[in-house]
């Protein structure tokens, strides 16, 4: 049973400030997920790892070989205190750089090489990959965020559980989350659907949502959760309903 979890760079990082980690809660998101390492393939966020050099290098509208080179070591480093606090927490963590296995065409995955990731899953090891630049057929080089990682990932390993944390209890429609949705449900979103507090190049929940839409159109459903509330990384990773479920429309 493999699962996919993201945790988005909300979490991990204060997005408003350059390459700043929240170390606190690196630890507790790595205890958490140690409690239950098996079958897991971990995405995170790069966060303002990722989005503050991408925006001043203005990538991907514009490739410069210093941009690509700065904000992928950036988003390293942010990966390097994840894969340490979950060794540390206990797991077998590996990091996998989506910027040395992911090829974009127009900014979207053309290829992953997942063959390795499956290998680890299988090893007991635990892969962990975040949101990156990647080279891009039809312009140089583009940005792979993590919530396009989630599903390609889970449609390749065929995930039975997809939970994407971040920083609000789900999808809020007034202020409150909805427990479930639909592609069905997206024109009465349209007002309350926006990106990211924070800098983010990606797309905020917007970007987020849409991803897991297509994904559950395809028979692959997910969750939405708040993982900044303990506990709440360990009751996704064992299934339960918590936050917004994203299911298709049969
Ligand atoms: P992460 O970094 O955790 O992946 P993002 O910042 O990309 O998260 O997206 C989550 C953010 O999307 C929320 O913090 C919120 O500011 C924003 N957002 C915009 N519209 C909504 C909405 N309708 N429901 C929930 N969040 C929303």
């Amino acid at each position: 049973m493999t699962r996919v979890l993201k945790i988005g760079g909300s979490i991990l990082t204060d997005k408003t400030r350059d390459a700043a980690a929240r170390p606190l809660e690196i630890t507790r998101v790595a205890e958490e997920i140690a409690s239950s390492p098996a079958d897991l393939v971990l995405v995170h966020g790069a966060g303002s790892f990722g989005h503050i050099p991408a925006r001043r290098y203005s990538l991907p509208e514009n490739f410069s070989p210093a941009g690509l080179l700065m904000t992928h070591q950036s988003v390293v480093r942010l990966n390097d205190l994840v894969v340490e606090a979950l060794s540390k927490a206990g797991a077998s963590p590996v990091p996998v750089h989506p910027l040395s296995c992911t090829l974009l065409r127009d900014g979207r995955i053309e290829a992953l090489a997942v063959e390795p990731v499956r290998e680890m899953v299988r090893d007991g090891l635990l892969p962990v990959l975040h949101g990156d630049v990647a080279m891009d057929v039809s312009r140089k080089a583009g940005i792979v965020s993590g919530d396009q990682l989630v599903p390609c990932l889970a449609r390749v390993l065929g995930a039975e559980i997809v939970a994407v944390g971040t920083d609000v209890d789900g999808v809020l429609l007034s202020g409150n989350p909805l427990a479930e949705m639909t592609r069905a449900d997206l024109p009465a979103l349209a007002g309350a659907l926006k990106g990211s507090s924070g800098v983010d190049v990606t797309g905020g929940m917007k970007g987020k949502l849409l991803e897991l839409l297509d994904l559950a159109d395809g028979g692959i459903g997910s969750v939405i959760f708040n993982a900044s509330k303990e506990g709440n990384i360990s009751r996704a990773l064992q299934g339960e309903p918590l936050g917004t479920r994203v299911r298709g429309l049969t």
